[in-house]
């Protein structure tokens, strides 16, 4: 057990690696850091991998990746170790024999034969007459001698704890409060499967009073296995964690956030152009209120988070919400930073200069890498296509406007504001009039950035060509 003080805040994210890091589970782990952080405690990471079929070495790499992308860095973990020497479930068997075998002398189990069809019929037959389905007790009350006759006949058995009857656990749920539960609305449980691996609500709750874990942070789906874990950690005099259960993570429609809500791992929105500190400032948002409303950074986030404003409302995963950090986020890179976020479109070979020039001139009109590989496009490339609406500004500003312009845009040495004014005077165009044609000439876009900026990056040359293209297209 930990000799670590007991004032100290431990928390842990105990993720199964059968998947892409879901974007409920990056928020539970997002809380748990940040609540270990604040009180200057310790935050675990345990691989939850004793389902071997479904869990996979590819999966657990890539949520070290993702968790440590997101900001996310655990003091103790499989990858790292720590006092606990073993953070990955399917290396702690020994242990959990152990602690089985105390259960076990204490008379606390039982082994169970039913197969899944007979638990199945039973299930059901529950369901009808309109109770709750739980296990009905079958092999409670076998002899140790029928016990012995199914174990001499190999039928495969599962372990069963014994959960008292007539007894009410309760607890202090730290987003819900006080929660009790009727011990004989609880049927005994499997602990350990008939392939030999222990169960969830065992090793789970086992794991957490060894390694010190003195707060249990996760999602409300939890909330009925509580009273089964505090069961066994009672049986075994392990220390009972406090417990904290933050609402499920929905989508805008108030279902569970799932595949036909659009993205919902967070490499998916990673691969998309997403930035850590966006997700970090929407998911903390989900379930906790932050004091303050603007963009918190890294320091900011751990400083503005509270336990004591976990809150019941409901966690809605929201894009809209996320592209509103995102764009904080982006106004909040350094231009190395955004350099190197964007790095795949810019073309080869640009001087750092160019880099920072470019970057400054899109900036603000930037939430994902697609649109600044649309501004390098624009800058960079050749002008292939214009929008409708860039076409229609160009035949309505006419050709003799652009005949004009190539005399006093472009040219070796001009500058861009006076240029245009002179435009103006000559052509009698204003404002939008003036603006809109040489904005579609020379980005094919009636929308964007600051034009001068970006002209600045433009071959004078290349400024004549795409001035005397919109002038034919004019005609
Ligand atoms: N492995 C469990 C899960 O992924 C952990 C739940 C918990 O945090 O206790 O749901």
């Amino acid at each position: 057990m930990s000799s670590e003080s007991p004032d100290l805040l431990v928390t842990r994210f105990a993720p199964s690696p059968t998947g892409y890091l879901h974007l409920g589970n990056a928020r539970t782990a997002l809380l748990n850091f940040l609540a270990a952080r604040k009180a200057g405690g310790r935050f675990i990471l345990r691989v939850e991998d004793t389902d071997e079929a479904r869990s996979n070495e590819d999966f657990m790499t890539a949520l070290f990746e993702d968790l440590h992308w997101l900001g996310v860095h655990w003091d103790e973990g499989p990858d790292i170790g720590g006092p606990h020497t073993i953070y990955r479930q399917q290396h702690r068997r020994t242990i959990y024999e152990e602690w089985l075998s105390r259960l076990d002398s204490a008379g606390l189990t039982y082994p169970c034969f039913c197969t899944p069809a007979e638990l199945n019929i039973s299930r059901k037959r529950q369901l009808a007459a309109g109770q709750p389905p739980r296990y009905a007790g079958t092999c409670r009350n076998l002899t140790s001698e029928e016990r012995a006759e199914r174990l001499v006949r190999g039928l495969p058995a599962a372990l069963r704890f014994r959960v008292p009857q007539g007894q009410v656990v309760s607890f202090v749920d730290l987003v819900h409060g006080e929660q009790r539960f009727n011990t004989d609305d609880i049927g005994d449980f499997i602990i350990r499967r008939t392939d030999g691996s222990t169960a969830f609500f065992f090793s789970n709750a086992v794991d957490d009073a060894l390694m010190g874990v003195t707060l249990v942070l996760r999602g409300d789906d939890h909330m009925t296995n509580t009273p089964r874990q505090i069961l066994i950690l009672q049986a075994l005099a392990l220390r009972v964690p406090q417990y904290a259960h933050v609402a499920l993570l929905l989508g805008m429609d108030g279902a569970p956030l799932s595949k036909r809500h659009g993205d919902t791992s967070l490499r998916e929105l990673r691969d998309r152009g997403y930035l850590p500190g966006a997700l970090r400032n929407h998911l903390v948002r989900l379930g906790h209120s932050c004091v303050t409303d603007g963009w918190l950074d890294d320091a900011a986030l751990i400083a503005d988070f509270d336990l004591k404003r976990l809150g019941r409302a409901a966690a809605k995963f929201d894009d809209a919400q996320l592209r509103h950090w995102q764009k904080e986020t982006v106004a909040h890179l350094s231009t190395e930073e955004f350099v190197s976020w964007i790095a795949a479109v810019l073309p080869p070979g640009l001087d750092a200069q160019k880099q920072a020039q470019f970057v400054t001139a899109i900036r603000g009109n930037v939430e994902l890498p697609s649109d600044a590989k649309q501004w390098a496009t624009v800058v960079f490339g050749k002008l292939e296509e214009f929008e409708p609406a860039a076409l229609a500004a160009i035949r309505e500003a006419g050709e003799g406007f652009f005949t004009e312009a190539l005399k006093v845009i472009g040219q070796p040495g001009a500058e861009f504001k006076p240029a245009v004014k002179a435009l103006g005077q000559a052509t009698g165009n204003k404002g939008p009039a003036l603006f809109m044609p040489l904005r579609a000439a020379l980005t094919g876009f009636t929308h964007g950035p600051e034009l001068a900026p970006m002209l600045a990056l433009l071959p004078v040359a290349e400024i004549q060509a795409r001035l005397e293209h919109a002038r034919r297209l004019a005609v």
